[in-house]
């Protein structure tokens, strides 16, 4: 591995940001100056290929990197656009009866659940209380 492409890991195992390409490289960049976004793309591909990290795609919106390569849900809030991990619910109750019969092996999850963080509750809380 190559410094950067350590680096880059080291930081999206510590992060719980979810962060964007853009964001990596910002960051990677206080580190590697001349590093171009170039680079840290393949990098995070290449990463991805590796199954170390995970890119979740959202549409238009750039893609977000997970290095948290547990199983796991994310809570989405469509308010600041946090990610937040959470366990899973048991395999069990997501192999659901249904999929037995319609003959499908699953290799992965993506469970997301959208709504408002608790911070963004309260911004809009505060809100309503100072109008
Ligand atoms: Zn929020
Ligand atoms: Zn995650």
């Amino acid at each position: 591995m190559t410094p950067q492409r350590q680096v880059i890991l080291q930081y999206l195992k510590e992060t719980v940001e979810h962060p964007t390409a853009e964001q990596v490289y910002h960051k990677i960049g206080e580190q590697f100056p001349g590093i171009s976004l170039a680079t840290v793309y393949n990098t995070l591909n290449m990463l991805k290929e590796l199954g170390v990290i995970r890119e979740l795609s959202y549409g238009d919106m750039s893609s977000r990197f997970d290095g948290n390569d547990a199983e796991h849900a994310h809570l989405v809030c469509q308010t600041c656009n946090g990610l937040i991990d959470i366990e899973c619910p048991p395999q069990s109750q997501l192999e659901t009866p249904e999929l037995a019969a319609k003959g499908f092996t699953v290799r992965s999850y993506r469970l997301e659940y959208y709504g408002q963080c608790g911070d963004c509750q309260e911004v809009s809380s505060n809100k309503i209380h100072a109008s």
